[in-house]
């Protein structure tokens, strides 16, 4: 049975916490901004996908049926630049690291979304959409790029409350974009220039802009208004203000019900950005061997619209938290298996109290930080009774029934079987350092003495890898 709760998020249109209700009952529309694929992405862009992986899956606990869009920009400035460099084609840029971005989401335990529409592949949709534009009147042409005239469009600037009149001057202007009449109009359709792709289509040859690509793909998948857009903070301007001017201009209806943005991932006090060179990327965290779930801990651990700072510290705190919580469960699993039948103390209120407060954090505007609270003050309650072996098996299941719950959101723990144990790390290691002492006869031994207990070994350039056997 689905459970079911009043919902509740900060909407950066409205700049209040509104209800959620969605367009049809029981169903919710959501489009996510994606990865622009010229490089490995860093911790800071998975703390917003991060979100939005909790989000969808809070939905979906509270009984809704998700569609979910995230796009893939493989088409770009940043990505022709790179490709350039490497003297390499645009699209072995974008697949190298769009196969790097999916793999990083499963490092991440990130649910695989409805859709992941490719830029490139939506080239007549965007080319749809300008036509509109063109016949609304809203676009002028330059060199054969095609502008948004943003005066037109006289909601501009309503999501992100700019004042128009002073942004003027501090904006940052594309090179390519100085035969713009105003310095705040905005790219559709960029003409060709030698050696970029392009596409010979009826609105010019050339390529599109950025922002054009989640409008006329949202509109494909979710239709012309859906429920819910999410990205990082620095997407309301201009990126999702564009969109909802090319949307709203194109269609003459409310583009987005609701706006969720997520805050930054600092280190120290910058924000972490590919500009400021301050990055660890998913990837390289990945091969020093870091527990993801420790990273998915700490990405959680603050509430998405407050700022959260990056240290190998917090990592490792996360990492201790995720032990902890791996620890309390095994016990639980041992002593669900016993015959303990007899009660001496009630936890019933412990668990229903932790189950309460967990969804309601989840259903106050995704507090994660409150729900992972309610987890851990259980644990703190729990425990004392697992040490003093007052806990029946009976109980011990209902909490382990109440974790799995909570584990369909966190994702933070695995199950007890899936846990790698002390004795087969300790046998990895030790081939390893067979291994490197060249004692290949000594390093076979130990391969098939894992194998013979399930676990299957990969020699990868990145180190020793394992999985259990099916
Ligand atoms: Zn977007």
């Amino acid at each position: 049975m689905a459970i079911r709760r009043k919902l509740f998020f900060t909407d950066t249109l409205s700049g209040n916490k509104r209800e959620f209700v969605p367009m049809e009952k029981d169903q919710v529309k959501i489009y996510s901004c994606g990865p622009t694929v010229y490089d490995y992405a860093h911790i800071g862009n998975f703390r917003n996908f991060v979100f939005v992986d909790v989000l969808r899956r809070s939905l979906k606990l509270f009984g809704y049926v998700v569609t979910h869009v995230m796009n893939i920009t493989d088409v770009d400035d940043k990505i022709i630049r790179d490709a350039k460099k490497e003297g390499v084609s645009t699209d072995v840029l974008a697949k190298r690291y769009t196969d790097a971005f999916f793999e990083d989401c499963r490092f991440l335990r990130l649910e695989p979304v409805e859709y992941n529409p490719k830029a490139t592949e939506h080239i007549n949709e965007m080319v749809d959409l300008v036509k509109r534009l063109i016949d609304a009147g809203m676009t002028y042409e330059v060199d054969g790029s095609i502008y948004f005239r943003i005066s037109k469009f006289k909601d501009y600037g309503k999501l992100s409350k700019i004042d128009l009149d002073r942004t003027q001057a501090g904006l940052r202007i594309d090179s390519d974009e100085y035969d713009k009449e105003d310095v705040r109009d905005f790219v559709l359709w960029k003409a060709y220039k030698e050696g970029e792709p392009f596409w010979d289509v009826p609105v010019g040859k050339g390529r599109p802009g950025w922002h054009l690509e989640c409008s006329a793909m949202s509109a494909k998948y979710l239709g012309r208004t859906f429920d819910i857009h999410t990205g990082a903070e620095d997407l309301i301007f201009p990126h999702h203000e564009n969109e909802i001017a090319q949307s709203e201009a194109a269609f003459g209806q409310t583009f987005v019900r609701y706006w969720l943005h997520c805050a930054f991932l600092n280190m120290k006090t910058q924000k972490m950005s590919k500009s400021l060179g301050n990055i660890v990327t998913v990837h390289n965290l990945a091969k020093t061997g870091v527990n993801p779930l420790a990273v998915r801990y700490f990405l959680l651990s603050v509430h998405y619209r407050k700022p959260l700072i990056f240290s190998d510290e917090a990592i490792d705190a996360a990492g201790s938290a995720v032990d902890r919580l791996r620890n309390f469960y095994r016990r639980l699993s041992e002593i669900s298996q016993l015959e303990n039948k007899s009660a001496n103390v009630q936890i019933t209120s412990i668990v229903s109290k932790c189950r309460e407060d967990f969804l309601d954090g989840l259903a106050d505007d995704l507090n994660t930080a409150k729900s992972l609270g309610a987890v851990f003050e259980m644990v703190r309650q729990v425990n004392p009774l697992i040490e003093s072996q007052d806990l029946t098996s009976d109980q011990a299941k209902e909490v382990i029934s109440l974790l799995q719950m909570t584990n369909k959101i966190l994702d933070i723990l695995d199950d007890p079987q899936d846990v790698i144990s002390e004795e087969i790390e300790t046998l990895i290691e030790k081939r390893q350092e067979a291994r490197k002492q060249k004692n290949f006869a000594m390093a076979d031994k130990l391969r098939d003495e894992l194998l013979s207990k399930g676990v299957v070994l990969e020699d990868t350039r990145e180190g020793v890898r394992w999985y259990r056997k099916q």
